[in-house]
């Protein structure tokens, strides 16, 4: 069984502009306090569980995590180790925005313990970069991917396409160039407009308009051919990796299974409890310093939600979902969990597949995968 902690660091050095992340920006952040409040916090949860086996895979989030000091990662890692022990393969995962300044830091938190790093890249184009809001520019995140090449025996590189206005051309132009890097494992994510960020304000007074639906479902396709080509095939709807590289970290989730979550806002699932914590930094530091932890809610999960909430993370996967294993682990009649009608629907038009038990959504299914979740999966599981 996989075991997985997620930690969250909530600070940014400016918000950008499509983010609706739990990042704030702020100056002079306290790492001691920090430290504190995370050490408790990890504490606090292992008071709460009865884990036996040793943590598989660690993630730091955010946020930019690459902004906390190495001393505070490393002081978290060994607590962590302490309480549950790790893995001999254990994955330890840090996000990190590719300026100089914190690439800098990659030789103290491969010290530290991180082996894997996931870089917030986005483009190689510096128009792009300008528009996303970012920091840093295209020689810097290439230096930064060299640099952690060094440091890290595993890296991951994110883009953002389905820019406005973005060919097919030129997404391939580019996508060519990052494979060439020859990382092993890429999440490439279209441009969403959230609300509340600056990219929905801006949309609704005409600054500038999203790609229309076509373009993108036209770029995920070409994505896909292209990274299959390259040998790192898309697993998730969002993550490509070559054949054993994929994020063990995300696969925990996608796989529904636990995970502990610390920090502001960090999520968790624990024995079938749903924990949540505190969002907002100050809020989540003032529970911490006054009843020594910030979980908001913990609720305990009925199989019928459980169940659902597994369907819809293991079909964003290519290997799909087992639905006979999948009932019996939750006590549902396999026939509660799908809706058979829709599915044989979908399955005729090519969007969903069906093989010996088991049920996935198609390459050409998963840019509609948000539609064809609401369509598949029953509103009412019922217990058996
Ligand atoms: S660096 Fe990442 S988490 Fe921070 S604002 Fe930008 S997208 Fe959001």
């Amino acid at each position: 069984m996989a075991r997985a902690l997620y930690i969250h660091w909530p600070y940014c050095l400016a918000k950008c502009p499509y983010c609706d992340f739990n990042s704030h920006v702020r100056v002079g952040v306290d790492h001691a306090r920090w430290k504190t409040a995370l050490v408790n916090d990890l504490r606090y949860e292992a008071s709460q569980t009865v884990y036996q086996e040793p943590l598989t895979s660690i993630f730091f989030g955010g946020g930019t995590p690459s902004l906390m000091l190495p001393s505070l990662v490393d002081g978290l890692l060994r607590e962590a180790e302490g309480i549950w022990g790790f893995a001999s393969d254990v994955e330890i995962t840090l996000e990190a925005n590719p300026s100089s300044v914190e690439a800098t830091k990659f030789a103290d938190l491969s010290a530290a313990g991180i082996n894997r790093v996931s870089l917030g890249v986005q483009s190689l184009r510096d128009d792009a970069l300008r528009f996303l809001g970012r920091l840093h520019d295209a020689r810097e995140a290439l230096g930064a991917i060299e640099t952690a090449r060094k440091f890290f025996e595993r890296l991951s590189v994110d883009l953002i396409y389905a820019r406005p206005d973005q060919t097919g051309a030129d997404w391939a132009n580019e996508l060519d160039e990052v494979l060439a890097l020859g990382t092993d494992h890429l999440s490439l994510y279209q441009l969403t407009i959230e609300p509340a960020t600056r990219f929905a304000t801006d949309v609704r007074r005409g600054v500038f308009d999203p790609l229309d639906n076509d373009r993108a479902a036209d770029l995920f396709a070409l994505t896909r051919d292209m990274t299959e080509a390259a040998g790192l095939p898309a697993y998730e709807i969002s993550n490509h990796a070559r054949p054993g590289q994929e994020s063990r970290h995300n696969l925990t989730y996608w796989r529904y299974q636990d995970y502990v979550g610390i920090g502001p806002g960090a999520h968790g699932r624990r024995s079938g409890i749903a924990t949540v914590r505190h969002r907002k930094p100050e809020n989540y530091l003032a529970a911490i310093a006054d009843r020594n932890h910030a979980v908001t809610e913990a609720r305990e999960l009925d199989r019928a939600e459980m169940a659902s909430e597994a369907l819809l993370m293991g079909l964003r996967l290519r290997e799909g979902i087992d639905i006979q294993s999948l009932a019996s682990r939750f006590g549902v009649k396999p026939d509660a969990l799908i809706d058979e009608t829709k599915a044989s629907l979908y399955t005729d038009l090519g969007l969903v597949w069906r093989k010996a038990g088991c049920m996935g959504v198609t390459a050409e299914g998963m840019p509609l995968l948000d539609a064809l979740l609401g369509e598949l999966v029953c509103g009412e599981l019922v217990a058996s």
